[in-house]
């Protein structure tokens, strides 16, 4: 018998958690507390070491009939990369949980590993029916040589998320692997930022992808989860929110200045965007900004962990109040590009007209790859999944297919991050 918990109710997760650990045994059969967190063990103290992290998912693993981890890659050092996987065998609906890319950020972490603890636990009648209907699939450490180093980037130093269309990083390729995959209709991206107040200071800043390959409907989407869910769900638990990369006026709230934001496809958020999924990324503020806070460290980071959580209930809401709109926003968007019609953009924003130079008006219907340059690019092509046809001892790579406006951001020189520069052609029969 697992424990009683009703998750999708306006209490935050995290309340949640404190009711699954000192609720009453549900019955005779009760026999293994759900587990916790370092975190949580420590109440905030010290975040939760990889070993803790492989035993609670083990734990979750054996205890949960919903819940399946796995191995989805190995690091430089040899660390696993792991993907949990909660709910029924196949669902029409998918979350993908992207946590703490960066690996000095460790509050999102957190608030996953808590979070999988509790879905996979949760009794009451509507996480049952949430999970019934979509899987919620989380990797919860997605740079475990950053997390063990506190640092940035991997243990090469390379930025993971800046490295969504290169590939060169095994956590890349691994996570790439897993949207060719899955598809998963919505991509949640946590991370957390250092404020400068007055301008840019709120317990919680996040942001939709601005690329403008994003489909219309996906990218409104996007937008709505943001401002209409996410927002007010973190806002009535008592946390401020706002756009990431806008600073804002500290007395009218209007904005001031812009820091980030801008489209650029190597990025996680963006390029959610481009392969057809309602992406979001979201960062919880760092730096302590009560006095109670900077004399109490867990309380810090206490607040960094449970803003995540709060906005999470947010996203869980969402995905299943919104199944359906998601689910036909997405497959239209993944259906669209077969019709190859429509500009493809190398630069601009939803906040920023792109230079006429950065516009394919008219893009080309394929880009061909020499055997040189298919060797060269072909395992990348393979995990964005990429469809390519052989022709003679090279390849052709039509934009006829799902991922239309990912080929020339892969393969079109001007693109500003492409792989090699395909021979544009402007012909297809
Ligand atoms: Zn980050």
């Amino acid at each position: 018998m697992k424990r009683r918990a009703a998750l999708l109710t306006a209490t935050a997760l995290t309340g949640l958690a404190a009711t699954l650990v000192t609720a009453p045994a549900a019955g005779a059969h009760d026999t293994a507390a759900p587990p916790r967190t370092g975190f949580e063990l420590s109440h905030g103290a010290r975040w939760t070491t990889q070993p803790e992290e492989r035993r609670l998912l083990e734990t979750v693993d054996r205890a949960s009939a919903r819940v399946h981890v796995t191995r989805i890659g190995t690091t430089a050092q040899q660390r696993p990369l792991r993907l949990v996987r909660i709910g029924a065998e196949r669902t029409p609906n998918k979350v993908l949980l992207v946590c703490s890319q960066h690996g000095n950020e460790p509050s999102g972490r957190e608030a996953c590993l808590t979070t999988i603890r509790d879905l996979a636990y949760a009794e009451d009648r509507d996480t049952r029916r949430f999970l019934d209907r979509t899987t919620v699939l989380v990797v919860p450490t997605a740079n475990p040589d950053g997390r063990a180093a506190d640092t940035r980037g991997n243990s090469d130093g390379v930025d993971i998320n800046r490295d969504h269309v290169a590939l060169k990083t095994a956590e890349g390729r691994a996570l790439a692997a897993v949207i060719r995959d899955e598809r998963p209709d919505i991509i949640y991206d946590l991370h957390e930022y250092g404020a400068t107040p007055p301008y840019y200071d709120k317990d919680l800043f996040d942001l939709w992808p601005r690329n403008l390959n994003t489909d219309p409907a996906v990218h409104d989407t996007a937008r709505s989860l943001s401002q209409d869910h996410v927002r007010p769900a973190a806002g009535a638990a008592g946390y401020s929110t706002g756009t990431y990369g806008i600073w804002t006026d500290p007395v009218t709230g209007d904005p001031v200045r812009q820091t980030a934001g801008d489209g650029q496809e190597r990025i996680l958020r963006n390029l959610s965007g481009v392969k057809h999924a309602v992406g979001l990324l979201i960062e919880s503020r760092v730096d302590p900004l009560t006095d109670r806070e900077k004399v109490d460290a867990a309380l810090n980071n206490r607040r960094r962990v449970d803003s995540h959580l709060a906005a999470l209930n947010g996203l869980i809401r969402f995905s299943s109040e919104q199944r359906g709109t998601v689910e036909a926003v997405t497959a239209r968007a993944r259906a669209a590009g077969h019709a190859d019609r429509g500009p493809v953009y190398l630069g601009g924003a939803d906040n920023e007209t792109p230079d006429p130079s950065e516009v394919l008006a008219d893009p080309p219907c394929a880009y061909r790859l020499t055997p040189g340059q298919y060797a060269e690019v072909g395992d990348e092509l393979a995990l964005h999944g990429v469809r390519v046809q052989k022709r003679g001892d090279g390849v052709l790579v039509p934009l006829r297919q799902s991922l239309r406006a990912l080929v020339p951001l892969l393969l079109d020189g001007r693109a500003a991050y492409h792989l090699t520069e395909g021979e544009a052609i402007t012909s297809c029969r």
